[in-house]
């Protein structure tokens, strides 16, 4: 059988492409994501209060914001299949497209909206300590006993550092929010939480030479950037919030992508290099990566689709 669209991730481009195509009678397949590039769901999964996207003026939890996008997409006749996508043949009609689970679907239209993923530190000892103390997530793993009334460490200088700082300080004795620059790239109001929260102390022009600890994280060897002098920070535990990258591995270069590996879409559209191939959210937007655009995105995705399938006359 060969789909009319199959939308690849579930974050909230994904199921706003969903939620349209559904309503547009294409029902649509999404195939969710399971392991590779974060969990089905998306970054809003391991995000806490989300106090930016419209319609919930006292926030709403990331987690509950996806369980009512998927209920939606679904309640509009969207068939969901939690399953990675490890390839897709972009050079055939209709496409095809592979799982994680040995299943090949083939389809008219797709819409790749896998999002991205967390950047890690490419560091000998990050690796091996990595979920012994070093975490990517806050809201995941922050209220571990092993973290309770201890001294913390987060590095990075955007939203996401301090958001972890902000939530880490309800457990932490203190947090250090370790910055390699003299300023942070975090939006103003952020900056302000940062600069007036009585737990948060920020680091500036520091970046970690190495992760010390035997079994379990004790420290960070820090190296000024400035005058290049090296100390030691007794910290439990460290949480990296140093920016994502694009989740394209399965595409395999058959789409047109820029030096960072953003999926290029026309001016305006989704449209991507190759015909009836539409990308949405964080996997084509390396500049405003959020919730509410990503959605946005998913939507143009949708109806870019749609009139991509009426043009060709497949449907
Ligand atoms: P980001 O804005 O790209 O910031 C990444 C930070 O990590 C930068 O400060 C960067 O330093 C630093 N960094 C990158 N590579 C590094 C390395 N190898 N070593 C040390 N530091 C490194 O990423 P983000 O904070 O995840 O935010 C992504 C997007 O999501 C942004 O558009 C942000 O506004 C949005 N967001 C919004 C909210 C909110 O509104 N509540 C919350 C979270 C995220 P430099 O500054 O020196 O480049």
């Amino acid at each position: 059988m060969t789909e009319r669209v199959i939308v690849v991730g579930s974050g909230p481009a994904g199921l706003t492409a969903a939620v349209y195509t559904a309503r547009a009678n294409l029902t649509p397949l999404m195939l969710q994501g399971f392991q590779l590039g974060g969990m089905p769901g998306g970054q809003l999964m391991t995000t806490g209060l989300v106090e930016n996207f419209p319609g919930f003026p006292d926030g709403i939890e990331g987690q509950e914001l996806m369980a009512r996008m998927q209920q939606q997409a679904e309640h509009h006749g969207t068939r969901m299949v939690m399953e990675d996508v490890t390839e897709v043949r972009l050079d055939r009609r209709p496409f095809g497209v592979f799982t994680s689970g040995g299943t090949e679907y083939q389809t008219q239209a797709l819409i790749v909206a896998t999002g991205a993923t967390a950047r890690r530190l490419p560091i000998e000892s990050e690796k091996r300590l990595w979920g012994r103390g070093i975490s990517a997530c806050a809201v995941c793993d922050g209220g571990l006993p092993i973290f309770r009334n201890k001294e913390l460490a987060v590095i990075g200088g955007g939203d996401s550092a301090v958001e972890e700082a902000t939530h880490l300080t309800q457990f932490a004795s203190k947090v250090y929010l370790i910055h390699r620059r003299d300023k942070l790239r975090a939006s103003k109001v952020m900056q302000d939480r940062a600069h007036k929260h009585p737990k948060i102390q920020l680091m500036w022009n520091k970046t970690v030479e190495e992760f010390l600890g035997d079994k379990m994280l004790s420290g960070l060897r820090l190296k000024d950037t400035i005058t290049g002098e090296i100390s030691e920070l007794p910290v439990v535990g460290c949480f990296e919030a140093i920016g994502h990258e694009p989740n394209v591995g399965f595409l395999k270069g058959q789409l047109k992508t820029d030096s960072e590996d953003y999926i290029v879409t026309k001016a305006g559209s989704t449209i991507t290099s190759v015909e009836g191939v539409f990308a949405a959210g964080d996997v084509q937007d390396r500049r405003y990566r959020q919730a509410v655009s990503a959605a946005g995105s998913g939507c143009m995705a949708a109806i870019d689709a749609e009139h991509w399938l009426q043009e060709k006359e497949l449907v």
